[in-house]
């Protein structure tokens, strides 16, 4: 598609809603787009993000019970939705060169700013939530992005990371994936460090000059792999009610084994500096002004974590809008309140945004301007931890949420920039994209679907809307329970992430006037509004069939038959095509209120159907057979097939294959059911 909004698909949506009520429908979009203030937004981040609040701390406590207050205040029913669940916290850390020259490393977080003496020592030392605490003394091994490509090269090299401390930079993916890879490969203890390439001075201005980071800022966060299962480690599948079976934390498989310790680059450049060895290859090269080598050694250090592990209650806040016509099904807003740091940006502008849509919606309804089904707010905790008050509260209201739920919006902006980012369902993508088209641009005035293709084609791409990885809230609504979901944000900057530099003074650096902050905002409003609003449901499963096809397509190109047949997938992602284009050409019919319902219960289904109950090979939580994490985070189409593939395994990849035909072939009947709704 050239522009995607010339796209056919987009127009016979808007078409839509040029019905009876499209102009009542504009009216109030217009109404609420025109009541986001940036200077209230702004009232709500410096509130949200004025002490460090990490899940399960006091502070985080007041936070939610500041978020429930604010919820009350603008007519929402609230709720809190409490679980003890399995944290963890640093106690000490310590870093020293004890070859070719002894020095002690590890400096405390935050030199840089005004009021660092209000600071705690906790709060300013580095440290990777659930890493085991542990005394480890080793040669160095410098592994890139610690990618299993990166430790191949290094095996291709003859070098051996058994029994040594692996050095790798952040970028390229999630850290827990490395620390896997590292552990699998035999790795005594893996440091994750902020090379200035990816995030500094080869960047841009550091602070306070400029948004990236300075020499001293490292980026905490959980070491922890749940994309094999999220959510609190001793409840794998299950929530953590009070009387909930536990496992014990060494049964978990998701806790890590090696200890691991984030690290600023000013740390880690005597280190780096002192490895010899083989010159690295050409694009392991990072920023720091020298030649890097591989080693190992002879860099030798002493590191020491000391973290402990505790049952503790986070606090989910939920704030409910009951819609007028439909009040049983919802439209989840999601963001996170808990913070490694003060958390400005991750995640207090999704925060501020909820509170800020929240009073708008709450001030419509006042005024007899209720959406016809209920929008729920949910401030998720412990985000940063597993994903865990969003799994928790997703795995304890499944069933509930599988029949009612319509769609959830994400909100988890933790990256701020000024280019538009979005990953979605396909039969979500026209909604983005109408919104894209609706809200402009806060610098140029141009629709940011104009900037947003004009970017991409600067880089010689197509402007697109990616599909779902890991790494927030919307996990268990997409992976687990089948919800259709979309994650918007702006991207860019990464220089205060999970740093204590990530305070409201650097998120007015990178968006003076909250401009970007309030265009999301806008964009979802736009979103929320029109899922909960149209008569008919706006998912497009014409678009979702045919991403389903193309991409079964491209794998088949891949892997001809013999030795894979997608043919009997692509008969049934067609049909489903088919059922799908059909219901399209005819929705836009004069349809009673009986018909209507009929059809949005039929559609609300469609998702669901992809879903497998075992789930996919090795991870039986992940049950929707199109779209999974991998340890990376990064997204993974057609899952449970593409895994055999890779691994070599052919038959598997055959009956994944079963299974997924299966799969379309039963969401191709639910689509059907949305044409008898017209009979
Ligand atoms: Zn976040």
């Amino acid at each position: 598609m050239s522009s995607l909004l010339s796209s056919s698909r987009v127009f016979a949506l808007t078409l839509s809603f040029l019905t009876i009520q499209a102009l009542a429908q504009e009216d109030l979009e217009h109404a609420v787009r025109k009541r986001i203030s940036p200077q209230r937004l702004r009232e709500f981040l410096a509130e949200v993000s004025k002490e460090p609040h990490v899940a399960g701390s006091e502070a985080n406590e007041r936070l939610a019970g500041y978020l429930k207050k604010q919820f009350e205040a603008h007519g929402l029913e609230t709720e809190l939705a409490t679980y003890d669940v399995l944290l963890s916290y640093p106690e000490d850390a310590a870093l020293e060169l004890l070859k070719p020259k002894q020095r002690v490393l590890l400096s405390l977080e935050g030199e840089r700013l005004g009021n660092v003496e209000t600071l705690t020592r906790e709060e300013r030392l580095p440290w990777n939530a659930y890493s085991p605490s542990a005394e480890i003394t080793g040669q160095v091994v410098y592994a890139n992005f610690g990618r299993p490509e990166d430790f191949q090269t290094l095996e291709n090299l003859g070098i051996d990371v058994r029994g040594k401390i692996v050095l790798t930079r952040y970028g390229q993916g999630y850290r827990g994936g490395k620390s896997l890879e590292a552990e699998r490969r035999g790795a005594a203890a893996i440091l994750f460090y902020s090379d200035p390439e990816q995030d500094g001075y080869v960047q841009g201005e550091i602070l306070p000059k400029g948004p990236w980071g300075p020499p001293d800022h490292f980026q905490r966060g959980a070491n922890v792999y749940d994309f094999i299962v999220p959510g609190d480690p001793l409840t794998p599948g299950w929530p953590s009610t009070d009387r909930a079976k536990r496992i014990k934390p060494e049964q978990s498989k998701i806790l890590p084994k090696i200890p691991s310790l984030p690290l600023s680059y000013q740390d880690v450049w005597p280190v780096l500096e002192a490895l010899q060895g083989p010159v690295v290859p050409k694009n392991w090269q990072g920023g720091l002004p020298f030649t890097y080598h591989i080693g190992p050694g002879p860099a030798e250090l002493r590191m020491k974590v000391k973290n402990k592990l505790e049952r503790r209650k986070i606090i989910n806040v939920l704030g409910r809008l009951r819609g007028h016509e439909e009040p049983e099904k919802i439209v989840l807003v999601s963001s996170h309140h808990d913070a490694w740091t003060k958390g400005a940006m991750d995640d207090g502008i999704g925060t501020a945004a909820a509170l800020e849509l929240s009073r708008i919606f709450g001030e419509l309804a006042r005024h007899g301007q209720r959406p016809r089904r209920s929008l729920l707010f949910a401030s998720w905790d412990a985000e940063e931890y597993t994903l865990t008050g969003s799994t928790e509260w997703g795995e304890e209201h499944a069933s509930h949420l599988k029949t009612h739920a319509v769609a959830l919006l994400n909100l988890d902006a933790y990256r701020w920039g000024k280019e538009f980012t979005g990953i979605a369902v396909p039969s979500l993508k026209p909604l983005v994209l109408q919104a894209l088209a609706a809200v402009r641009d806060p610098l140029t005035g141009h629709p940011i679907l104009e900037e947003w293709e004009k970017a991409a084609l600067a880089r010689g791409e197509k402007a697109s809307i990616g599909i779902l990885g890991s790494g927030s809230d919307y996990t268990v609504f997409l992976n687990h329970l089948g919800i259709p979901v979309v994650e918007t944000m702006f991207t860019g900057v990464a220089g205060a992430y999970h740093s204590i530099y990530d305070d409201l003074s650097w998120v007015e650096k990178v968006d003076p006037g909250l401009k970007y902050v309030a265009a999301m905002s806008e964009i979802i409003a736009f979103m929320a509004l029109r899922l909960a609003d149209s008569e008919i449901l706006p998912l497009d499963y014409v678009t979702y069939a045919r991403d389903v096809l193309a991409l079964l397509e491209e794998l088949q190109k891949i892997h001809p038959p013999p030795s894979l047949n997608l043919s009997a997938c692509m008969e049934a992602a067609r049909s489903w095509e088919q059922q799908a284009m059909r219901w399209e050409a005819n929705k836009n019919q004069p349809l009673s209120q009986k018909q209507k319902q009929c059809a949005n219960a039929a559609l609300m289904q469609v998702e669901r159907k992809l879903l497998h109950e075992a789930g996919i090979p090795g991870r039986p939580w992940f049950k929707h057979l199109l779209y999974a994490p991998r340890p990376s985070y990064e997204a993974l189409s057609l899952p449970g097939i593409r895994e055999a593939v890779e691994a070599g395994n052919f038959k598997l990849a055959q009956e994944q294959a079963k299974i997924l035909e299966t799969a379309l072939r039963r969401a191709s009947a639910a689509q059907a059911r949305t044409l008898y709704c017209l009979k």
